[in-house]
């Protein structure tokens, strides 16, 4: 397919207008979802409602909205980084908060990037990111991961955060330092890559990164391909926790889209949920399996001795 190239030139760090500093930001009460960890603009009284949980895609948790802080969350629960391989470190928040989902600093020699978010941002993540060379700009998958972005960027120097415009409207808490792009890529420095592949939600993102898997490339995909239980396989789902899967079109126009990039190795959102080898393969033979299924044919069935010899570690 064509490749329109992005509208706007990616640049780390110039342009900054003023905005709240860290302590600014942590004197102010800002709610935050417990269901999907979504932090909304500061306000006297919680919001009535989460626009990411009453969208079709979420949910509103057995016993009704409820909201935490910042500083709540800070209290009970820890980060752990961990190094998934060199110039790659995971960062996930124990004991399970909200989506569950994990983040990723991700090293390159001009600066670091952080790949999706997670609500809790303490003292210790901010020292242990300091420590590994801090965050020159944030890019994220999709409004579930939105979380506490603003929070992120303030406390790393007002990092840009690069999101697709076609999910400006889920951006609940106005951040000056977004930079909405459009088009089907946008190059990073350091050589990473975001492409455009609209389906969970409109403006979805993946993030190519070639010299990932020893250089035979990683994609960070976020929810889609999802990396399933079984982690030989992917999915393609509008919802995921209500079981709503995505389209024919869509899930090959997926496809089309990642088939220009080349990546051994897919980084899910969800810890161990990798896939280390053959993972381009993975992605081609799982959509085959979905949709078959979507066409109401049986599932394909593989064995043991071809799934030891196809992937994961
Ligand atoms: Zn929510
Ligand atoms: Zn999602």
């Amino acid at each position: 397919m064509p490749v329109r190239s992005a509208r706007i030139a990616p640049c780390w760090l110039v342009n900054k207008p003023a905005s709240q500093s860290p302590a600014e930001l942590a004197a102010v009460e800002a709610h935050i979802c417990v269901t999907c960890g979504t932090q909304f603009a500061p306000s006297a009284a919680p919001p009535k409602e989460c626009a990411i949980c009453t969208d079709p895609r979420q949910f509103v948790g057995f016993d009704g909205q409820q909201w935490t802080t910042l500083q709540e969350l800070r209290r009970a629960h820890r980060n752990t980084l961990r190094q998934e391989e060199a110039g790659l470190y995971s960062i996930h928040t124990e004991p399970h908060f909200a989506i569950g989902q994990r983040a990723f600093l991700l090293q390159t020699r001009q600066g670091n990037l952080l790949w999706d978010c997670v609500a809790l941002l303490d003292e210790a993540t901010i020292q242990a990111i300091r420590d590994l060379g801090g965050i020159a700009a944030i890019a994220i998958s999709h409004p579930h991961y939105y979380t506490t972005m603003a929070e992120w960027s303030a406390t790393f120097g007002d990092a840009p955060i690069f999101l697709h415009r076609a999910d400006s409207r889920w951006v609940v808490r106005p951040q000056a330092h977004v930079r909405f792009w459009t088009g089907d890529c946008l190059p990073l420095p350091g050589g990473l890559m975001l492409v455009h592949t609209p389906g969970h939600f409109d403006g979805f993102q993946v993030l190519h990164w070639p010299a990932g898997a020893d250089g035979k490339g990683a994609l960070l995909s976020g929810d889609q391909p999802q990396v399933c239980m079984d982690t030989h396989w992917v999915s393609f789902m509008y919802s995921y926790p209500n079981y709503m899967p995505l389209g024919r079109r869509t899930v090959e126009d997926i496809l089309a889209r990642l088939e220009p990039y080349s990546f051994d190795r897919i980084y899910g959102a969800f810890p161990r949920r990798t896939i280390y080898r053959n993972a381009k393969e993975a992605v081609r033979r799982s959509a085959e399996r979905f949709l078959n299924a979507l066409g109401g044919s049986a599932p394909v069935v593989t064995t043991s001795a071809q799934r030891t010899s196809e992937g994961a570690e």
